[in-house]
């Protein structure tokens, strides 16, 4: 069955190009997997964005611009003009009633179409006399009314209206809307739909599922437009608690499945290592890092495997809560594997923990290993064969640390920081590498390792309770003494000169040191690079007798931390960078950042490059050049970053200004986990899903495995991550 009105529509765009050959597997059904719409449930879960209505008609006269309408008409002359440019235009009169004539002394309406580009079949279609139904918006041309590209088609008097709204769905450049019409309507008709819900757990007045759907595709032209866009109808209703539910089961069995699992309770004792760690430290804890770093130390103590995540803003002080939760471990007898996701990341932290950590493992006859990318041969082999016979009590790295030559005798807990950087894929295999993780026995897979990860991008709270149901969170909310606050400006990037003077203020009277980070150009690497160099030799020439460094992604990393080091030991004023430098580094006497082309950064992002300086005592500024005209998200964006420090607050704007889809940063990839509901709008029927979820579990499981299944079929594994 094709989709009513399915036909009834020649998109202008696509009328003149031949089907293609049908090869084993053509371009739209390539098209229609990438967006994984592969099973016939997957076909009739893709709801319409919009509708078109197609099925009345109104008279040419009575349409006023602005208004987006289907009419239909007799062309009344057909003309392609070279002037202004090449363009074919088509006067289309009010068709006459049939037998009749317009009103004696009216003249008959008109519009204009007009086609910037067009093939042959659009002036044949379009011929003298050619009777056609057109759809479009009508705006207010120099020489009355018209419509620019409309959609045609043609018609006789008796072809009859669509009956119900024609859909119009998400789609690709690849995938044609009407070919993705007719698919939909089929998967519709073949899709197992029966009901698999008790009436006990809906809530009341909803339609079924099938009925929703049959609505939701093809709604009746009595509809009301506004329920069916705002997502207030019943029928959508109904989807959004499916689709919540079937989340929140999801969650549910994880977490089940997750407290089955034995790990080694891991103890401190009086006078370990994680005390002497406390007294080498050059600081004393602030309170919330003695509070977090208990919350973990509780958790490593029990027989579940830890799944916890410590959320701090930048500069909260995470790596030594690390540290000590590393040092309770190691003290037990375990290892424990530490990953950060750059190189320059994990370097850091293998400087800091080998000064922390180095001299106390040594008296115990064990060392630090470092494991990353760059590392090949025989250094990389002693590095695994120490991690292998358990002389490594600490791994630091990349994540090179969880690749398939390396096993570790003994891994207990393993700590991932900056987790929200790693792919999804990296935390599914991180998963499944200590899932298989030798346990005490040498059984594999008999214990698993505790799991701590570690984020400055906290999470909201509504978020972490529907995503992340399955995760403990541990807060750091405090940052350690004696930091003053960085102060944000917004500046135009014609004031760079201004910019630049400052920066020799600050080098040149001051002795601090500068990070200018260079824009994201996602379209080509060779422009940010490009673009990087340039400003880096206008700094030099800027600041003579002054050493000027760039780094960027493409460089060799041992040329990487060559850079780094001579900033991190001073010895470098100013360094220019593209977002390599973005997590983690450490450089106290760094006291200004600029970011140019601040407008192409998302918001985290700037945060997180801000908080950069203001790492030691002295006052910091961070600079956000912009280069007009800014997007109204561009200007709330910014607007964010000189009103508030505070990353909870920045993370509760962005998701205000990103949505959660694109929060979770999976929304381009098609991974967003709801695609219909909005934590917000439908807290209500979140609620109800929460409710209903240990029900289904325990008391119909099969139903609550095949509503799962019917949601989220192969998203299931992305769920564990
Ligand atoms: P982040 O949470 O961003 O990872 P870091 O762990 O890199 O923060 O810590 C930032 C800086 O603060 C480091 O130089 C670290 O040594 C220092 N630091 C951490 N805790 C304290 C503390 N309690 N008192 C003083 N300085 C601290
Ligand atoms: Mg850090």
């Amino acid at each position: 069955m094709a989709s009513p009105g399915s036909d009834v529509l020649v998109d202008a765009a696509t009328a003149a190009k031949a089907p293609a050959p049908p090869p084993a597997k053509s371009v739209p059904q390539r098209a229609m997997e990438k967006l994984g719409l592969v099973r016939d449930i997957d076909l009739a879960l893709h709801l319409p964005l919009r509708y078109e209505d197609e099925t009345k008609l109104t008279p040419i006269a009575e349409a006023r611009p602005g208004d987006t309408v289907q009419v239909e008409g007799v062309v009344r002359e057909a003309k392609v003009e070279l002037r202004p440019r090449r363009q074919f235009i088509v006067h289309l009169a009010e068709s006459l009633e049939p037998g009749g004539n317009a009103a004696p002394g009216r003249r008959r309406a008109e519009l204009v179409l007009r086609f910037v580009n067009f093939y042959p079949s659009h002036q044949k279609t379009l011929a003298a006399g050619a009777r056609v139904r057109v759809r479009g918006e009508l705006r207010g041309g120099f020489f009355g009314p018209e419509m620019v590209h409309p959609t045609f088609k043609a018609v006789d008097a008796a072809t009859p209206l669509a009956a119900a709204l024609t859909p119009v769905y998400p789609t690709s450049a690849q995938l044609p809307q009407a070919y993705l019409r007719k698919a939909v309507a089929s998967g519709l008709v073949r899709a197992p739909l029966d009901e698999l819900l008790p009436a006990r757990v809906l809530p009341p007045g909803l339609p079924s599922l099938r009925e929703a759907l049959g609505f939701l595709h093809h709604p009746p032209p009595s509809a009301s437009l506004a329920a069916l866009e705002d997502h207030s109808h019943p029928a959508w209703q109904r989807l959004k608690f499916e689709e919540l539910l079937a989340q929140q089961i999801a969650q549910l069995q994880a977490q089940r499945e997750r407290r089955k699992l034995r790990a080694p309770a891991l103890h401190a004792s009086v006078g370990g290592l994680h005390e002497r760690l406390l007294a080498v430290l050059p600081f004393q804890l602030t309170r919330a890092q003695r509070r977090v770093a208990e919350e973990i130390a509780a958790d490593l103590g029990r027989e579940q495997p830890m799944h916890r995540l410590l959320q701090g803003d930048v500069g909260s002080g995470k790596t030594v809560v690390a540290a000590l939760a590393a040092a309770v471990a190691i003290e037990a007898g375990w290892q424990c594997a530490l990953m950060a996701p750059t190189e320059i990341l994990a370097e850091q932290h293998f400087r800091k923990l080998v000064q922390w950590l180095d001299p106390l493992l040594a008296e115990r006859g064990q060392g630090i290993a470092w494991l990353t990318g760059s590392r090949k041969g025989k250094e990389r082999r002693q590095m695994v064969e120490r991690v292998a016979s358990g002389e490594a009590a600490l791994v630091v790295g990349t994540h090179a640390v969880i690749q398939d030559d390396v096993r570790f005798a003994k891994l207990g807990l393993a700590i991932v920081d900056e987790q929200h950087r790693f792919g999804v894929a990296q935390r599914l295999e991180l998963r499944r590498k200590l899932a298989g993780a030798e346990g005490d026995d040498g059984r594999p897979g008999s214990l698993e390792p505790h799991l701590l990860m570690m984020s400055a991008t906290p999470i909201p709270r509504t978020l972490a309770m529907t995503y992340f149901a399955d995760l403990d969170v541990s807060t750091l909310d405090e940052l350690p003494p004696g930091r003053s606050p960085v102060v944000t400006k917004v500046f135009a990037d014609n004031r760079r000169e201004d910019v630049i003077a400052r920066i020799r203020d600050e080098v040149e009277e001051h002795a601090r040191q500068v990070y200018w980070v260079c824009p994201l150009v996602e379209e080509s690497e060779n422009l940010d690079l490009q673009n990087a160099t340039e400003t880096h030799q206008h700094l030099s020439a800027a600041l003579p007798g002054r050493m000027v460094g760039l780094i960027h992604g493409r460089m060799p990393s041992a040329e990487k931390a060559a850079v780094m080091s001579l900033f991190s030991s001073g010895d470098m004023a100013v360094l220019v960078a593209t977002t390599v430098i973005e997590v983690g580094v450490d450089v106290p006497n760094a006291s200004l950042m600029v970011i140019e082309h601040a407008e192409r950064f998302g918001l985290s992002q700037l945060h997180q490059l801000r908080g950069r300086v203001g790492r030691g005592a002295v006052a910091s500024v961070c600079v956000l050049l912009y280069t007009g005209p800014l997007s109204q998200t561009g200007k709330a964006r910014l607007k964010a970053m000189v009103e508030t420090t505070d990353g909870f607050e920045i993370a509760r704007r962005d998701l205000e200004i990103r949505g959660p889809g694109e929060f979770m940063g999976s929304r381009q990839s098609g991974d967003a986990l709801l695609r219909f509901a909005d934590l917000a709008e439908d807290a209500p029927l979140l609620q109800r899903a929460r409710a209903a979820a240990p029900e289904l579990l325990d008391r119909h499981p099969a139903a609550a495995r095949a509503h799962v299944t019917r949601w989220l079929g192969g998203k299931m594994e992305y769920l564990k991550a």
